[in-house]
């Protein structure tokens, strides 16, 4: 019998399972897709260039990464940011330093009162029991209702929309108040979740987030293609039940997004504050597009290669180059209405359709563009992460922190902090295994 079977070969299964192994106990992490690194993954042009799909940043704060990354001498280099930004409006392109863009007077009066404000209304929330709601009123409504009552112009609500949507992965429509609060809160301000130096995009992997996936798989033990469909949980042993084996185990630790707890079949069931936490949590809808040139001609120019455009798919740019500028790579993401649209196109369509809106912002065809749209990931279901909608932390937050032995959890969305990125992949992972490491 194996001490712990881990479902999920994502980086918080793969770091859990490092983790368990270093006690002495036996572990096998069971993956249900074709690859490891679930929200990881890099793919490799015809020439050998790396395309990251999935998450590629790091950030100074994330502590825990930065040690593995050193550990195992991961290269990574900081995301280019030299020369102006560019503010892109259904009329203007105007060029700005920093992280606000050139707006009107009236504008940027509007939208630095608004981001100050949501920042003092996050000290509100504690990171480690957000389901503690101090400001019921918060968490009842919207991130749009709150923007709403907030902006007076349209433009600094568009700003504010456009920002915050790429920093959640959803739109302001979808995610309660007091999500937002609790993400901004999970990273330690708003600011580090909007900068690129200093904050969440300042490093990258220089040959992929699958050389992070690659480290940790090549120390645990693993299978691939063995989706888990039911799980048969008592006092001291589990039964876990793939497409292909069974495994038995005296617990198991479910290192998925709580969306797709829906997807296993528990015998006996989970208490309705676990089984329905799948139904409150959906997954949020980007698309990350990244293109190809032969060089970073945007740099000639005095150009970042970071955009913020009002209207359009691609709405936020970022210049993913290599360190040493031999070719140009600019990752796009797809937020709001007009992304969303495209999810019903087919796959040719949305290439043509991206290839269009990037040269369309930076004057030149691409020579390669990828894409990839994680609500389509059956095992994953979207991206970046899980998000609440209003009343969410309020009924389930609980829920999605506390185990139920022989059942433990992690993955990004129950960390406390870094919620959402690999940083709180690792961090639920560490919290997890201390939790289990109790009992077992
Ligand atoms: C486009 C995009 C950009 C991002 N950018 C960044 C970034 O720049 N920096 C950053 O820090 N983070 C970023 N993130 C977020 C980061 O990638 C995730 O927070 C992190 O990878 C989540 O890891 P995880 O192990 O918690 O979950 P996952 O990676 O989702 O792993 C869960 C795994 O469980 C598997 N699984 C699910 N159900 C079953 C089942 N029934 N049986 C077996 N296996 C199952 C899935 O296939 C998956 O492999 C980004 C994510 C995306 C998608």
């Amino acid at each position: 019998m194996l001490d712990v079977v881990i479902v999920g070969g994502g980086v918080s299964g793969l770091y859990a399972a490092y983790l368990l192994q270093q006690k002495g106990l036996k572990v096998q992490v069971i993956e249900g897709s074709a690859r490891l690194g679930g929200r990881l993954q890099t793919i490799y042009t015809p020439e050998g260039h790396p395309v990251d799909l999935g998450g590629q940043w790091i950030a100074p704060q994330h502590t825990r990464l930065l040690n593995w990354i050193k550990v195992h001498r991961i290269p990574i280099h900081p995301t280019y940011t030299t020369g102006a930004n560019l503010l892109i409006t259904r009329n203007r392109r105007r060029r700005y330093h920093g992280s606000i863009p050139r707006l009107s007077a009236l504008a940027l009066l509007d939208l630095g009162w608004g981001l100050a404000r949501l920042k003092r209304m996050a000290r509100h929330v504690s990171p480690q029991s957000p389901w503690q709601i101090s400001r019921p009123a918060w968490d009842e409504i919207s991130l749009a209702t709150w923007m709403r009552k907030q902006f007076y112009t349209k433009e600094a609500r568009k700003t504010f929309a456009v920002g915050l949507s790429t920093v959640l992965g959803c739109e302001p429509e979808e995610v309660s108040l007091w999500h937002t609060l609790f993400y901004i809160q999970s990273a330690g301000s708003l600011e580090v979740l909007i900068q690129t130096q200093g904050g969440a995009q300042e490093m990258k992997f220089s040959q992929g987030a699958q050389t992070l996936v690659e480290t940790l798989s090549s120390q645990v033990s693993w299978v691939i293609d063995e989706p888990v469909r039911r799980i048969i949980w008592e006092r001291r042993r589990v039964q876990v039940y793939t497409t292909k084996h069974h495994y038995d185990a005296r617990v198991v630790l479910l290192a998925i997004p709580p969306a797709l707890t829906g997807h296993i079949g528990f015998e006996p069931p989970l208490p309705p504050s676990y089984s329905q936490l799948a139904q409150h949590m959906p997954m949020g809808s980007v698309t990350k597009v990244v293109a190809l040139y032969d060089k970073p001609f945007w740099r000639e120019e005095g150009l970042s290669g970071h955009i913020l455009r009002l209207e359009g798919g691609v709405r936020v740019t970022f210049d993913t180059s290599p360190a040493d500028g031999s070719y140009g790579q600019i990752t796009g993401f797809g937020v709001g209405p007009n992304a969303r649209s495209l999810l019903r196109l087919s796959p040719e369509e949305r290439q043509a359709y991206y290839e269009a809106e990037l040269h369309s912002l930076f004057g030149v065809r691409p020579q390669r563009l990828y894409y990839k749209v994680w609500a389509e990931e059956p095992l994953i279901g979207g991206c970046y992460a899980g998000y609440f909608t209003p009343g969410g932390w309020r009924y389930f937050g609980e829920s999605m922190r506390r185990s139920l032995p022989p059942l433990y959890w992690c993955g990004t969305e129950r960390s406390s902090t870094w919620a959402g990125y690999i940083e709180g992949a690792m961090a639920a992972a560490e919290q997890a295994t201390e939790d289990l490491l109790q009992v077992i």
